[in-house]
């Protein structure tokens, strides 16, 4: 795959990936007051697209578990390991799941739903 076809395809991922992050900020917002779960949630969510990119490129099923270093590669043009902005601890989890924080998240109906 060319690189400019591959970053074309990562921007249609992310733009993905934001396009579902406004409706869990708005349900989010009119139940909860704190909004520090914004960059949390945010890096889950772009965690969660670079995983399925990795899975789509290698052919991976959703049983299988990335590494950070899978996943660098999709993190960006200056990629790094995300950090929970509150000190919470990643877990990237199989590609099937969604990635959490340590510092509590759940998944429900299969959105990233912040609950520090
Ligand atoms: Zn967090």
């Amino acid at each position: 795959m060319s690189t400019a076809k591959k970053s074309s395809i990562l921007i249609a991922v992310v733009l993905c990936g934001i396009a579902l992050l406004i409706p869990a900020v708005k349900r989010y917002r009119t139940t909860q007051v704190d909004t520090s779960f914004q960059p949390c949630l945010l890096n889950l969510l772009v965690i969660n697209v670079a995983k399925k990119q990795w899975a789509l490129e290698n052919k991976k099923s959703t049983i299988d578990v990335p590494i950070w270093n899978d996943l660098l590669p999709y993190l960006g043009s200056n990629p790094s390991i995300p950090k929970c902005p509150n000190g919470g601890t990643y877990t990237i989890g199989r590609i099937g799941e969604l990635p959490t924080c340590s510092l509590g998240h759940s998944n429900i109906n299969g959105t990233l739903h912040y609950i520090h």
